[in-house]
């Protein structure tokens, strides 16, 4: 069930940080809340350093980490994901090249989208909000997307002041394989079929941003 609207000082990081005279990345807050389980979605931004985007919608807005190696669909990988600022809904659907000298400048396709249902319990096994569960640090869910399926917690390992460091690995169970993740330069838009390659240069042919 997704939440109630964001907060109107949620995004305001994620605004901060952006030029929107000069960046095709969604500004935010004209979303219209949607029905039905909330969504994830993953990106693979080509920036200063290849890294994936993780993102889950949490009240309102999609609560975000950078993950350098990528989900694995393997229990046996524990993947670093580091906390960014939340997104406005909208940046789901955000695929193109955010312009040199811009915040993150590089390009970005959408690897993965769909769904996910907490799992979120706490250590006596009763079922908690998902937030609260982030709040605490431990949050699982079941993703139910076009790539990514099955069981996944999120656990923070390290908090140093705004400075945190989770681990993103999957739960041994019936969706469990042992494919890792794939090679970001080769992996595809589950939107378009394009590689960050072919994004990149139509972007170039035909201006920067879109779909
Ligand atoms: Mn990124």
């Amino acid at each position: 069930m997704p939440g109630p609207a964001p907060a109107p000082e949620a995004l305001a990081v994620y605004r901060r940080k952006r030029d929107f005279s000069r960046t095709a990345e969604p500004t935010g807050g004209s979303a219209p809340e949607a029905p039905g389980e909330p969504t994830f979605v993953v990106q693979i931004h080509d920036a200063s350093t290849m890294h994936f985007d993780f993102r889950l919608e949490v009240d309102g807005v999609l609560k975000s980490w950078a993950v350098p190696k990528g989900p694995s669909d393997d229990p046996h990988d524990k993947r670093l994901a580091v906390p960014t600022e939340d997104h406005p809904m909208e940046y789901a659907d955000f695929e193109g090249v955010i312009a040199e000298g811009e915040y993150g400048a590089g390009t970005v396709i959408v690897w993965d989208e769909g769904t996910y249902r907490s799992t979120a319990a706490d250590h006596h096994g009763r079922q908690i909000p998902f937030d609260e569960a982030l709040e605490h640090g431990h949050a699982s869910f079941r993703l139910n997307g076009r790539k990514l399926q099955g069981g996944y917690a999120l656990t923070r390992i390290r908090q140093d002041g705004d400075r945190e460091a989770w681990l993103l690995v999957k739960r041994d169970d019936a969706r469990t394989s042992h494919h890792g993740t794939p090679n970001p330069s080769r992996a595809r838009s589950v939107h378009t079929g394009r590689t960050l390659k072919q994004v990149a240069a139509q972007a170039g042919e035909g201006g920067r941003g879109g779909r």
